[in-house]
């Protein structure tokens, strides 16, 4: 066993605290990677605080973890140690079923194997995160990383990275193209920062209007303050696509009025409590209401390599492990500019 030292919750109300755990000894198909850096998403919040139900304890979350490799197992063909390598939401998966062929191993049929709040694929031991000082995963499950960009800002790309880059590609958005992101967060900026490198025409639609000149520096084209009445009226019936990256409830109606004939909403935030869909707000104008959940392993990696050719990666503000829950409190107001990563050197 390798003792590892993380950040626990130990139960919905309770702060994170340090939290010594074992991790299994490195299998023949593994690599243990020393986490440098781990991104902070808003799901970790809404699991630690038990907000999807079902949340499992002690939780070390993190799901955006970025080091080096210190071992590789005997079998191991496409890691040395030495490398950068990074994990996202997900170390295994049952590898058979259509989708596991298919690369889509975020919707195997079996269930992933969450990176944390989760089990392993024999369903009974747990998974534990990366605010932690190390990790130990199959190759399979662990993509390689550019040595070209700033390490702590390539992190979010795990997750936020491939969670908006995923339907961006799926519904092929590009140029020629009207898109609107909601919510200027950690998903959000990355969908902007993709929409524009694809060639679309992006819009910001954000409850905070003092994000405008943000949205524009990272590229978007145009900017609404969803709270403004009467801007938000002049973009209905404007847009081809919507990508929903909001956290909490909002009017879900309001925002598929904003698309055009044909148009498609998809949702990538989840908000805790269920939002009402009328079906006067889809059938009007032949509408398409969808769902995407990050990406799957060979994606991912197309998004890390497409990050590394253009230079991309996320804005970020590092923090000592200590300060995670102020960076909970700021991330439950909407203010993220636009991730926290954490330096795992403070653990
Ligand atoms: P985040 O950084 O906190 O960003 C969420 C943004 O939503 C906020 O910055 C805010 O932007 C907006 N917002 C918050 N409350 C709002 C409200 N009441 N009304 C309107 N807008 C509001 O969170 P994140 O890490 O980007 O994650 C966003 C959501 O995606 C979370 O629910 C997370 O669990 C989910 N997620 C899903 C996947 C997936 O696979 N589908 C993967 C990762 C995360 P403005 O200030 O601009 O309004
Ligand atoms: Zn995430
Ligand atoms: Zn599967």
């Amino acid at each position: 066993m390798i003792a590892t030292k993380g950040y626990a919750a130990q139960n919905p109300t309770a702060q994170l605290q340090p939290f010594n755990f074992n991790r299994r000894e490195v299998g023949p198909h593994d690599v243990r990677i020393e986490i440098a850096f781990c991104g902070v998403c808003h799901s970790d919040l809404h699991q630690v605080r038990d907000e999807w139900g079902g949340s499992i304890y002690p939780m070390v979350p993190g799901h955006e973890i970025v080091g080096r490799i210190s071992k590789v197992g005997s079998a191991v063909t496409k890691f040395k140690a030495g490398d950068l390598a990074g994990v996202g939401c997900f170390v295994d998966s049952c590898r058979v079923c259509e989708s596991c062929r298919m690369g889509n191993e975020q919707y195997c049929e079996a269930g992933m194997a969450g990176t944390y709040n989760g089990y392993e694929m024999d369903k009974k031991t747990p998974t534990y995160g990366g605010y932690s000082n190390c990790i130990v995963v199959d190759e399979n499950y662990t993509l390689r990383i550019s040595e070209k960009l700033p390490l702590a800002a390539v992190a979010p790309l795990l997750c936020a990275g491939i969670t908006t880059y995923s339907p961006l590609r799926h519904w092929k958005v590009g140029a020629g193209q009207r898109v609107a992101v909601v919510g200027l967060g950690g998903l959000g900026h990355m969908a902007v920062k993709f929409a524009v490198s694809f060639g679309a025409s992006v819009t910001v639609l954000s409850s905070s209007p003092g994000k405008e000149a943000d949205a524009k520096k990272l590229g978007a084209h145009h900017f609404v303050n969803t709270r403004d009445k009467i801007a938000s009226k002049q973009v209905r019936k404007s847009f081809d696509f919507i990508l929903d990256t909001v956290s909490a409830q909002h009017d879900l109606n309001f925002y598929l009025s904003l698309l055009k004939t044909d148009g498609t909403m998809v949702m990538v935030g989840i908000p805790p409590q269920a939002e009402p869909v009328d079906a006067f707000s889809l059938i009007g104008k032949r509408k398409t209401l969808a769902g995407s959940m990050i990406g799957g392993i060979r994606e991912t990696q197309e998004m890390l390599d497409y990050c590394a050719e253009n230079k991309i990666v996320s804005d970020i503000e590092l923090i000592p492990i200590q300060q995670i829950e102020q960076a909970y409190q700021r991330m439950a107001k909407g203010d993220v500019r636009y991730r926290f990563v954490i330096d795992m050197a403070t653990l």
